[in-house]
């Protein structure tokens, strides 16, 4: 919005439908809308203006110039971005599902195998986003979306809501930001902290997907596993190369990748569905 531009810009209800709410975060509503002219179906975020100053959380700037930087299969595209007087409005593709977390709330625990598939798609898109010097620092369950296949039923996964996430360069980082359960210990200590701390959420994740419940990690950083639950000794310990608590010692995204767990080798069965 520039009240001395000397043309006028369409604006977003000049463009778009508004309909249903699909969702809601701390910080904003998403909608969903269609397109007037193509009939296209989006996902808007709309940010309050008056109301995102006062709460003060998130940088929806530092959200757009990442996304804008962003093409993955494993990352909701930015589509169009409305910055008007009152509100912005931050136009996504449209991921049907809905959040992971509410599916994992259905679902209860994941099979080994499940857990791969949907984990393995996480870390390619995180690979990406380091790789480019940029760290989510909130990924969680709510920040997830998901289709799925209705002839193979697979999870197809889509990393959203990039509200915290920013340019770094190596350990330069001190704000502490993101949902606690999945914060970092280093976040936590108020150490200065790089791209390992999406790491250890991704870590967090993979746990309660295959455990249904989050991890419990004493003093010393002994994450606590449940041995009736029968996962291999190769998910446990791919799972604690995520959970270390010395990020000097945690795996870096693409380290994680290459872990034997995630080999193509034919699924030895856990006696679980
Ligand atoms: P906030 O920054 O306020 O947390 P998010 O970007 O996480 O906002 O969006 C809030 C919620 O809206 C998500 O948890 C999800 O339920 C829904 N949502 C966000 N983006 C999409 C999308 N592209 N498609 C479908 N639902 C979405
Ligand atoms: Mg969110």
């Amino acid at each position: 919005y520039n009240k001395y531009a000397l043309f006028q810009w369409p604006t977003f209800a000049e463009m778009y439908i508004l309909g249903e709410k699909l969702g809601k975060g701390a910080s904003s509503v998403v909608k969903h809308a269609i397109h007037r002219k193509t009939n296209q179906h989006v996902a808007v975020k709309l940010i309050t203006k008056g109301k995102a100053s006062c709460l003060g959380m998130k940088d929806h700037r530092s959200e757009i110039a990442c996304l804008r930087t962003l093409h993955h299969p494993h990352i909701v595209n930015l589509i169009d971005y409305f910055d008007e007087e009152e509100d912005a409005y931050v136009v996504l593709e449209l991921v049907n599902g809905g959040e992971l977390f509410k599916y994992m709330k259905r679902h209860g625990p994941f099979c080994e195998a499940e857990t791969k598939h949907i984990v393995k798609q996480l870390l390619d898109a995180v690979i990406y986003c380091h790789e480019r010097n940029i760290v989510h620092r909130d990924i969680k369950p709510e920040n997830i979306l998901y289709t799925r296949d209705e002839d193979t039923g697979k999870l197809s996964i889509k990393l959203a809501d990039f509200g915290f996430a920013t340019s770094v360069r190596g350990d330069n980082l001190s704000r502490v930001c993101g949902t606690e359960g999945y914060m970092a210990p280093e976040m936590i200590r108020r150490q200065t902290y790089g791209t390992l701390v999406d790491v250890w959420s991704i870590g967090i994740i993979t746990y309660c997907l295959l455990f249904g419940f989050f991890p419990e990690i004493d003093m010393n950083g002994n994450v606590h596993f449940d041995v009736e639950q029968n996962i291999s000794a190769s998910a446990i310990e791919c799972v604690e190369e995520m959970l270390a608590m010395e990020p000097s010692k945690r795996s870096t995204a693409k380290e994680v990748l290459s872990h034997p767990w995630f080999a193509n080798k034919p699924p030895r069965s856990t006696g679980r569905k």
